[in-house]
């Protein structure tokens, strides 16, 4: 039990607010994206600014207490939110400033994926994110960032210049090439573990309009797409980005009626390049193996960030289980299409990110992301509105896993794992890990910040 004396005398240094169990908004405080994940903080502190920030890390640390951080509450395992500690929510940290010229974003700590989107979208240009608009820039970029503009633009922290960075200590540093460059090091790719980011500066790209939506094939031909997507993608040029997917056709617009409710295979496209060539380049998808559907249109950027938000809203069941592949042998393809025939719920569904292109560029040293050989991120998520699901979701995720596991490259993409242990985290930063827990020596030794896929010093 925190002592109350402590704890108002802590609220009373902050501009922020803080919130306690029998405060009217403590339930609705201590959500989080997945509805799975059910803690109860000891206090959670909105966060106004950095100095609210440097405090609150001060005052985990001198109490001892537990201390999860929270950017976007997105993350499966539930690693923004604690039981009994100290909850430090980033979300009032949201100030954006992008600099045309220099094509640079500013982004505070706290901010979601769509905050940037919009503020960049004005200038016509963006900087590479996830494929869910309501994601935390926070967690999203420390783990790495996969999305539509990896082929071209690289992984979000490919495009990272720079972070203000509150350390274990309550001293805030700022974190680039130049300066820190070990915390910077770390930074991209090494989560949560090094301190907390208060604000980011990302390069921006030119993307504006771009060609995007799905083709859908019927379930039974996933085996023969799989085999042709794997050969298509990576000899694409970088300019098209796409991802597989199994999944049910959602029940309402822009979807024909007839596919409604129906289990397909699928690829999410966006291509970036020259307009005129957006034909040429998806012709030979509209011609392969006779697509139930070709959904591809011309739109801004920002449609298709937040395409998906309205089918994933927060406070739903989600159970994660995740590798990175190399290659998609014929083996696998059949476990995936076996377990494809079994979509435990209609927003249950795996997905084949690809890391190539631009993300394939940077050296599988140069940043604490290790798998720069791995040709796709995989992911299986289990997923119901519907707790009663749980079990039913967990099971299938579980199951398909552990059968495509062994045609995988070893390890996970973090930010896409739950609470799978150190093994898993050593697995999937491979030759990294001995620099990580390096760094994580000199700015965390005490493991102040380990409510995160954990660096252990
Ligand atoms: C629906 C959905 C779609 C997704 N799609 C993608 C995708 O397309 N591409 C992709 O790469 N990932 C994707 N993800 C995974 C996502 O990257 C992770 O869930 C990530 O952890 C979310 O970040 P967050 O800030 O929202 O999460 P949080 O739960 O708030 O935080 C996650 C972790 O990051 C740390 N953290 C957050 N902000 C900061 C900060 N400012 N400073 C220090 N530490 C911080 C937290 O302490 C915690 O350990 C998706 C997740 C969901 C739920």
């Amino acid at each position: 039990m925190l002592n109350p004396e402590l704890v108002q005398e802590f609220a009373s240094q902050l501009r922020g607010r803080v919130v306690q169990p029998g405060d009217t908004d403590y339930d609705s405080s201590r959500k989080v994206y997945n509805a799975m994940i059910d803690r109860m903080p000891g206090v959670i502190v909105y966060c106004r600014d950095v100095a609210d920030v440097m405090r609150s890390v001060d005052f985990a640390r001198e109490q001892q207490l537990l201390l999860a951080v929270r950017g976007g509450g997105h993350n499966g395992g539930g690693l923004g939110v604690c039981d009994e500690g100290l909850v430090i929510d980033l979300s009032n940290l949201h100030g954006i400033r992008v600099d045309a010229q220099q094509r640079t974003v500013r982004v505070e700590g706290g901010c979601l994926w769509r905050d940037v989107d919009h503020a960049t979208h004005a200038f016509g240009m963006a900087t590479p994110s996830g494929i869910i608009s309501s994601t935390g820039v926070g967690g999203l970029t420390l783990g790495g960032g996969l999305g539509h503009l990896t082929r071209k633009c690289g992984l979000s922290i490919d495009n990272l210049l720079e972070a203000d960075v509150v350390l274990a200590n309550g001293r805030m540093v700022t974190a680039s090439a130049t300066e820190n460059p070990d915390l910077f090091w770390a930074l991209r790719g090494g989560g949560g573990n090094f301190g907390i980011v208060t604000s980011f500066l990302f390069r921006l790209h030119p993307v504006d309009t771009v060609f995007a939506g799905p083709t859908f094939w019927k379930p039974e031909q996933m085996a023969e797409v799989m085999r042709w997507y794997r050969e298509f993608i990576v000899a694409a040029p970088e300019d098209l980005n796409g991802f597989f997917a199994t999944m049910t056709v959602p029940p309402g617009p822009p979807f024909p009626e007839e596919l409604h409710g129906k289990l397909v295979c699928a690829v999410m496209w966006c291509y970036t390049g020259d307009p005129a060539q957006a034909d040429a380049v998806f012709a030979p998808v509209r011609e392969f193996a006779s697509p139930l559907m070709h959904g591809v249109q011309q739109m801004p950027f920002t449609a298709l960030q937040s395409a998906f938000d309205g089918l994933y809203p927060p406070g739903e069941q989600w159970y994660w289980r995740a590798d990175f592949v190399n290659e998609l042998s014929d083996a696998a393809i059949a476990e995936h299409a076996r377990f494809a025939a079994m979509l435990p719920t209609p927003k249950s569904s795996m997905h084949l990110y690809p890391i190539d292109g631009a993300a394939h560029r940077v050296g599988q040293a140069d940043t604490a992301f290790s798998y720069r050989d791995a040709r796709w991120a995989e992911v299986i998520v289990g997923v119901s509105p519907d707790a009663a699901d749980r079990a039913r979701i967990s099971d299938w995720t579980k199951a398909y896993w552990e059968a495509v596991h062994p045609y995988s490259a070893g390890g996970a993409y973090v930010n896409m794992m739950m609470d799978e242990g150190d093994q898993r985290v050593r697995a999937s930063y491979r030759d990294n890990h001995a620099r990580l827990v390096e760094v994580k020596r000199k700015y965390d030794p005490a493991n102040l910040f380990r409510v995160n896929q954990n660096i252990v010093p």
